[in-house]
């Protein structure tokens, strides 16, 4: 936790979480935040113990050697859905260094686990009634051009595919839907070339919408013209169908939910636990904002994580019912 905030509240609260959250941000707050805020050192020391409780983290964390057991929780099939956005050093929420993700994908190579795409686990899963025992699935939302640069060489390196999730109508262009999000700022997307690209390496195209809206506030019409003009347009570019989605922010409804299901065969959300027996629609992932050390990431794989991320779930919730998203 950021030792010069020393607040509990805060780092369950946190604002600068990545994508999902960060919708909820912008909004007024109906309580204010400050009333979870603590500001004792104690508590923050507490909150320290707490945390490396709940990351299930005994000692000084020890990379294993030896490869984790992904295919049970409680006898369930389990299976981690990574998300990226975008590799760069600038350490926004929505970042992660080039290096740290060539260590991140060696390691998964080391513990001889193999990175592919949704659609390639969806069709295991459809096959065989459990999740790929080794797989694990890896994702970059929003089309960073930094994917084509900085993600593709490392991928092709191990043999692995990944989905690519794209804002159809910043293609070629830049993530100006928004207002610069914080130490991230502007930054060039994917053109339509690198995408052809990325697809003939393997790795599946997937719709991001058309301009990054949240679809929970749109109206129905708005968000079938989101949905369909996304998936044709990259459809008919690449001559393959799009079967994959994923919803900005994270944001979902019933409603949206069954608009989605009618044009895609699999939709992401951003719920932070691993995937089980959750529908195809509503598949929940990994933010890599709360995983960017090797340690982390192999507690995650092996399920030693899980606490952790059902506390951190639970913080999101208390956000979003404070800023009157819920
Ligand atoms: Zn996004």
């Amino acid at each position: 936790m950021g030792g010069a905030t020393g607040v509990l509240g805060a780092e369950l609260v946190s604002s600068h979480e990545p994508e999902a959250t960060y919708a909820a941000s912008r909004h007024t707050s109906v309580v204010p935040l400050h009333w979870l805020y603590f500001g004792y050192c104690d508590v923050c020391g507490l909150w320290n113990t707490l945390r490396h409780y709940l990351e299930g983290a005994s000692g000084t964390p020890v990379v294993s050697s030896q490869p984790p057991s992904l295919d049970s929780q409680g006898g369930v099939s389990v299976l981690a859905i990574l998300t990226y956005h975008s590799l760069d050093l600038s350490g926004s929420v929505l970042s992660v260094a080039p290096q740290q993700f060539a260590e991140h994908m060696a390691h998964l190579a080391h513990l001889g686990l193999q990175g592919m795409a949704l659609r390639e686990a969806v069709a295991h899963r459809n096959a065989h009634g459990t999740w790929p025992e080794r797989g694990v699935v890896l994702t970059f939302d929003d089309g960073y051009a930094n994917c084509y640069e900085a993600a593709l060489p490392v991928l092709r390196q191990h043999g692995f595919t990944a989905t690519v999730f794209l804002v159809s109508g910043h293609m070629g262009g830049y993530n100006d839907w928004e207002p610069p999000l914080e130490r991230l700022g502007t930054q060039p997307m994917l053109n339509w070339e690198q995408v052809a690209a990325l697809a003939k390496a393997g790795l599946e195209v997937g719709a991001h919408t058309v301009t990054h809206r949240e679809l929970q506030r749109l109206t129905a019409a708005e968000v079938q013209s989101e949905i369909r003009t996304a998936r044709d347009d990259i459809a008919k570019r690449l001559g393959m169908p799009v079967e994959s989605f994923a919803y900005p922010f994270g944001s979902t409804s019933p409603q949206v939910c069954e608009l989605v299901q009618r044009e895609f065969r699999i939709a992401c959300t951003t719920v932070l636990k691993r995937a089980a027996t959750e529908p195809l629609h509503r598949l929940p992932r990994i933010d890599m904002y709360y995983i960017r050390s090797l340690p982390r990431l192999e507690r995650l794989l092996t399920g030693r994580l899980d606490r952790y991320l059902a506390i951190r779930r639970w913080g999101r919730a208390v956000r979003r019912v404070l800023k009157g998203d819920a």
